[in-house]
């Protein structure tokens, strides 16, 4: 019998599903037997079931059993370990460039005033009006603290910033261009190394948010020429809700590297307990307080899921399921009125699929109600974030068709 060719037929998705040979991981994550879609896996990962099993020996063995023993035997160094499996596993950075701690946020602040202060003199930074709020108050931040100016450049909703957008307002005053790689809302895949070397060009230096591609499309922070970087680990690293971030620095910056939350952690020798701040050598001067060690168990179970799979064996099951997703969208939901409000073209597109139309609020809340967990992103946009070891083609079909049903 020829193969179903097409993509509304069941039989279509259970034969992407069976060719797929990432879809066995599906199993390796909680909850992969109900019946439940998840499509925000972008959000907050799902957690692996060896994570259930990891927690517990935390508790009664290396907390319950080393107490205060485990800082010096293994937690002290946890920010910087489980930062270079990160940097190895997903972020093509050499050991000894990443740290994990605090949130995003907390992160992105230190790593916007450090990134400054490496162009003393230059007045301004480049970011994008469309950008992830977080992103836009913290600059804003910086600005008012350091008299600088925000200089947007802004963007359809629907794509993102291109090379040319960024050559557009990048300039001698720049001191840093601040974007995000794949945008929170349409998915729009920015093309990092051409926007790195712009800013290059004009003598300034780049901070990238990852925290929509880390573990979604794959990243050559090292090649790129990257000089700092910042991520979430709750999304597609699957760290659980507040896992910490994480931070890169390429390894040229460290020696001149500032920033300002000077806490005992980052210190050269925290337990001196010395009158004054001396950066620790390296990246660890990044990090601030005492580190979160709890925070940082999920996530390892991930890395070392994403590592054995290789994240170019990731982006190919991303390409294909947000592709289907386009598919099912357009044979099914173009007819009711529904826009495609993410990048038609998968090499301008992240791991997920965002879907306009102007009763999508509801809908989305009725899919809330029905075990159907999409996001809903203004202005009516239903955001399908499709984790690529833990959502199958399947899974796709029956969220969608439920989508096309509460329209119809
Ligand atoms: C999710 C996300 C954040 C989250 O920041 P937190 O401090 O972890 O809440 C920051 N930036 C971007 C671009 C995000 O998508």
């Amino acid at each position: 019998m020829a193969p179903p060719t097409d993509p509304t037929d069941p039989a279509y998705a259970a034969g992407l599903d069976a060719a797929d040979p990432l879809g066995p991981h599906r199993d390796l994550f909680v909850g992969a037997e109900t019946p439940l879609v998840y499509f925000d896996g972008n959000s907050l990962g799902r957690p692996l079931r060896v994570t259930g099993e990891r927690l517990r020996t935390f508790v009664e063995e290396e907390w319950g059993g080393r107490l205060i023993r485990g800082w010096d035997e293994a937690w002290m160094d946890l920010p910087l370990v489980v930062g270079d499996g990160i940097g190895a596993a997903c972020l093509g950075a050499a050991a000894g460039q990443v740290a994990v701690g605090d949130s995003t946020t907390v992160l992105l602040y230190k790593a916007l005033r450090a990134a400054v202060a490496l162009r003393p003199g230059r007045t301004e930074v480049v970011l994008n009006r469309d950008d992830f709020p977080t992103d836009r108050y913290v600059a804003a931040s910086v600005a008012r603290e350091l008299g600088l100016t925000l200089r947007w450049i802004e963007v359809d909703p629907a794509a993102g910033v291109s090379v040319d957008d960024a050559a557009g307002v990048v300039g001698e005053r720049t001191a840093v261009v601040l974007l995000s790689h794949v945008a929170y809302r349409s998915a729009w895949l920015a093309d990092a190394p051409a926007i790195t070397a712009v800013a290059h060009d004009a003598g300034a230096v780049v901070l990238w948010d990852l925290s929509h591609s880390v573990g979604s499309v794959p990243l050559a922070l090292d090649d790129w020429g990257v000089d700092l970087a910042v991520g979430c680990t709750y999304k597609y690293l699957d760290g659980g809700p507040g896992a910490p971030a994480f931070v890169y620095a390429a390894a040229r910056h460290h020696e001149g590297l500032d920033q300002p939350v000077t806490g005992w952690m980052g210190h050269a020798d925290p337990f001196a307990m010395g009158p004054d701040w001396v950066p620790a050598p390296g990246i660890r001067r990044m990090v601030s307080g005492t580190p979160p060690i709890v925070g940082m168990l999920a996530l390892q179970d991930m890395l070392r899921l994403l590592a054995a799979v290789g994240m170019p064996a990731v982006r190919q099951k991303s390409v294909a399921l947000t592709s289907y997703a386009v598919d099912l969208a357009d044979a099914w939901l173009a007819p009711l009125g529904v826009a495609l409000a993410s990048p038609r073209d998968p090499e301008r597109r992240g791991g997920h699929v965002t879907l306009s139309h102007p009763r999508m609020r509801e809908v989305v809340a009725a899919l809330w109600q029905a075990d159907v967990l999409p996001d809903y992103r203004d202005p009516g946009g239903l955001r399908l974030g499709l984790s690529p070891l833990s959502t199958s083609f399947t899974e796709v079909r029956t969220g969608l068709a439920a989508v096309r049903d509460l329209l119809a």
